[in-house]
């Protein structure tokens, strides 16, 4: 079996609200969609996503997954696409770094792997749970009021698990903390993500004034070397995502102690490939995770979904879905949708959802 195709797309998916990061930074309300679509010339095909939130959270530019799958195309042309390190490798001599440009590539490559295989991409990487894994909300950074308003919006749709938005002024950051743990139900996944937001002394003032809570904090500071800094000073859990890059990373975080918990984002991380290998390093070292996508249509929900299930449910906090989010639903209500705040992974083979072409429009960019 060999590539003999890429075809490339390009969406806007609208949110069905703005958006703002932590600290009320970086407004933005719309996200800019890459679709891959791998033919093989067997009848199997395969897809891959690639949607940034925005190009102003990380390194990661819609255009620049169009412009790397260009530049990689003529590297994985002819390769089969079973043969996932030889992708990979293709693929990181061809564009080294990129990592964002190459996830969308690698998941349409394993889901040809499952379809040949008549597996679902979890069973195929080892064997994917069943449990339900909790969605986590994403709680935009808002005030104490329009924090409790968002929350209650996503316990209507039945989320149990929430990734509040945290990381402006320390004072409100604070009294946000203080009033969402109050009103938290018995059973309910919180997690405080600051992206960054704070420096090293603002951090420590924030993760003191909150130590009686016991909450998870979530990339309180910019970099590894701020949250090495900090670290020992307090006693919350901490979760390392945007930091999480590189499989060197993730060792450095599970050597130095630097975090309890990994946020995987398949997109940032360079997908499901090199992903398996930052779980395996978590689960040596007693880390728990998070797993997402990075945002995107129910295509990047399933691949999410799939890494998700091949983590022992006792350390898998919970994925993160972007569908609720959007206002375009790409794939006509198929694959794994929210039910009851939850995805369920099926026996479908591969990824086990694929677009409607003809909401797609016209390819951007036809390889092979
Ligand atoms: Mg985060």
């Amino acid at each position: 079996m060999k590539i003999t195709r890429i075809t490339v797309y390009q969406i806007a998916l609208p949110l069905e609200h703005p958006y703002w990061l932590s600290g009320g930074r970086l407004k933005f309300e719309v996200l800019d969609a890459t679709l891959v679509k791998i033919e093989t010339g067997t009848g199997l095909t395969g897809w891959g996503e690639g949607t940034p939130w925005g190009h102003t959270y990380v390194p990661a530019h819609g255009p620049g997954i169009r412009a790397g799958i260009e530049t990689m195309a003529p590297f994985i042309i002819g390769l089969d696409p079973r043969r996932g390190l030889e992708i990979e490798r293709a693929m990181d001599l061809a564009l080294p770094g990129h990592l964002y440009a190459k996830s969308p590539i690698d998941m349409a490559c394993w889901d040809i792997a499952g379809q040949a295989a008549g597996l679902s991409i979890a069973d195929l990487m080892g064997g994917g749970s069943r449990t339900p894994r909790p969605i986590a909300s994403s709680v935009g950074a808002k005030t104490v009021e329009e924090t409790r308003a968002v929350i209650e919006r996503y316990r209507q749709r039945g989320y149990v698990a929430h990734s509040v938005k945290i990381g402006g002024d320390i004072e409100r950051d604070i009294a946000r903390v203080r009033d969402v743990e109050s009103l938290r139900r018995d059973g309910e996944i919180v997690l405080y993500d600051v992206n960054r937001g704070w420096t090293r002394q603002q951090a420590l003032r924030v993760m003191s004034a909150t130590e009686d809570l016991n909450v998870m904090f979530e990339q309180p500071c910019e970099s590894l070397d701020d949250i090495a800094a900090i670290a020992g000073k307090y006693a919350a859990p901490v979760s390392v995502d945007e930091s999480l890059v590189t499989l060197q990373d993730a060792a450095r975080i599970a050597r130095d102690g630097l975090a309890e918990v990994f946020g995987i984002k398949l997109n940032r991380v360079g997908g499901l490939t090199k992903a398996a290998r930052m779980r395996d390093i978590a689960l040596a070292h007693g880390i728990d995770m998070f797993v997402m996508a990075t945002g995107g249509s129910v295509l990047a929900d399933a691949e999410a979904l799939h890494l998700a299930a091949t983590i022992p449910d006792a350390n898998c906090h919970a994925v993160w879905a972007c569908q609720d989010m959007i206002t375009l639903d790409i794939a006509g209500g198929r694959g794994p949708r929210n039910i009851d705040g939850h995805l369920h992974l099926t026996e479908a083979p591969g990824l086990g959802v694929h677009p409607d072409e003809d909401v797609l429009g016209d390819p951007v960019g036809v390889y092979g």
